[in-house]
């Protein structure tokens, strides 16, 4: 019976050492990274779910390619592996695909980097998806029975979300996973200068509430009331049936963190029934406070106002988390200190801070290399969100480094940290939320 062993390079990355230690020990730093190092790797079991018979699946997540990895899987003898990886990982994923080449295995690779980077990826990989797995996940099959895979796969047209198989959440195993992943839509409306998921899958389109539901309730069968964060770019953005899909996730009996933009808090109409339907955290990217990145679109706005539409958001019972990119184009020692100011005094009751990183494929990047401002010996596994890949206009990569280490240990020291706590528990518990 032919076999495939599915294998999502996970974990949270970090180079730089300094950053490394601090990370252990700053509170809110540390339970995202865990919260995303558990987060299953929904690409893959999706593709297990339409991978017909005679076909066996199992999954092996690893974040090394290590033997143990690489003995595991053999173990399961199988006719193809599939690896996914982000540009952080995606080292480790060639090195695990080399192994397995080595000992006879044939491997394809996939993910945001394979596509941005599907040259790159051949070179380590027996076969490449550029693009979405599912409109050429059949073809890869039969080419591995037939002994023809090779090269890259492209595409040739976005996926219909409304054809999605239900993912195989059963190859997850006996592992209680303190989140689930279900996928409500596949892209973004806009195209922020930074961003590579909005773009490199295809353009913006919806799940079916009915196919929703059929995830639902395949996800209802491992918990009857499940954590979810929604493999969502931007939740609600364009959605005609916002009201159907918050009675869906209400009826379903979930809880579920999300990524929308900033005006969903001047929706009321959506507003009314959002907390109510489970959701209990939105990921808003304030972005940069120095720099319009362009493609934002009508994403753009003045401070005070995206302020008023999260203190919305927070009045309707659900916490935001408001993102911050540092190192943008105009970045100094004084505008952070500006933004750690900021922060402290904020009405937001959850941030996440990040370095801002030219991901391939990103327009961000392109323009970076055509400035010939990447710093050349940091290779892909530097692309963590936390260590600088570039050189910034305004500060040294040394200043950039010492000023983020600085805003992360101001904007989650343990008062800031305990701070956001109580407004997270005043919110949810004014929400109806016992905690
Ligand atoms: S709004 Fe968010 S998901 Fe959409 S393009 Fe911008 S960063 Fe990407």
């Amino acid at each position: 019976m032919p076999h495939i062993a599915f294998v999502p390079m996970s974990g949270l990355r970090v180079r730089e050492d300094e950053l490394l230690e601090m990370g252990m020990t700053l509170p809110g730093l540390k339970r995202r990274a865990d919260a995303l190092s558990e987060l299953p790797a929904l690409g893959l079991l999706t593709l297990a779910g339409m991978t017909p018979e005679p076909w066996s699946c199992s999954l092996h997540e690893t974040s090394r390619a290590t033997k143990q990895a690489v003995e595991e899987i053999i173990a399961t003898h199988p006719t193809l592996v599939a690896v996914s990886a982000l540009t952080a990982s995606v080292l480790d994923a060639y090195q695990l695909s080399r192994a397995l080449n080595a000992g006879g295995v044939p491997t394809v690779i996939g993910g945001l980097h394979a596509t941005a980077c599907p040259d790159d990826a051949i070179q380590h990989c027996t076969a490449a998806v550029a693009g979405e797995g599912e409109p050429v996940w059949h073809q890869v099959l039969g080419d591995v029975r037939g002994g023809q895979l090779g090269g890259i796969y492209r595409p040739t047209r976005p996926f219909d979300l409304c054809q999605a198989p239900v993912p195989r959440f059963d190859l997850l195993g006996e592992r209680r996973r303190p989140r689930f992943l279900l996928q409500t839509e596949r892209g973004c409306p806009f195209a922020c200068e930074f961003c590579g998921a909005s773009r490199l899958l295809g353009p913006f389109r919806e799940k079916s509430i009915e196919k929703i539901g059929d995830e639902l309730a395949a996800l209802r069968q491992f918990d009857s009331s499940p954590w979810l964060e929604l493999a969502d770019d931007n939740t609600f953005a364009n959605r005609s049936d916002v009201d159907q899909l918050l009675d869906l996730l209400r009826q379903a009996n979930v809880r579920y963190f999300t990524e929308s933009d900033w005006r969903l808090g001047e929706r009321p109409e959506v507003l009314k029934g959002l907390a109510a339907s489970g959701c209990r955290q939105v990921l808003v990217g304030i972005e940069s406070m120095v720099f319009r990145y362009p493609g934002m679109g009508a994403k753009q706005a003045e401070l005070d106002r995206m302020m008023d539409a999260v203190s919305a958001v927070q009045e309707a019972g659900v916490v935001v988390n408001g993102c911050f990119i540092v190192g943008a184009d105009g970045e100094t020692d004084e505008s952070l200190d500006r933004l750690v100011a900021f922060i402290l005094e904020s009405p937001l009751a959850e941030v996440q801070i990040t370095l801002q990183t030219p991901f391939p494929g990103t327009m961000l990047y392109n323009r970076l290399v055509q400035q010939g401002r990447l710093i050349e010996d940091r290779d892909w596994s530097h692309f963590t969100l936390f260590d600088v890949t570039y050189r910034p206009d305004a500060m040294t990569v040394e200043q950039l480094e010492a000023g983020f280490r600085r805003v992360l240990r101001a904007v989650f020291s343990p008062a800031a940290s305990e701070r956001r706590s109580q407004l997270r528990k005043s919110i949810w518990h004014q929400a109806g939320e016992r905690i």
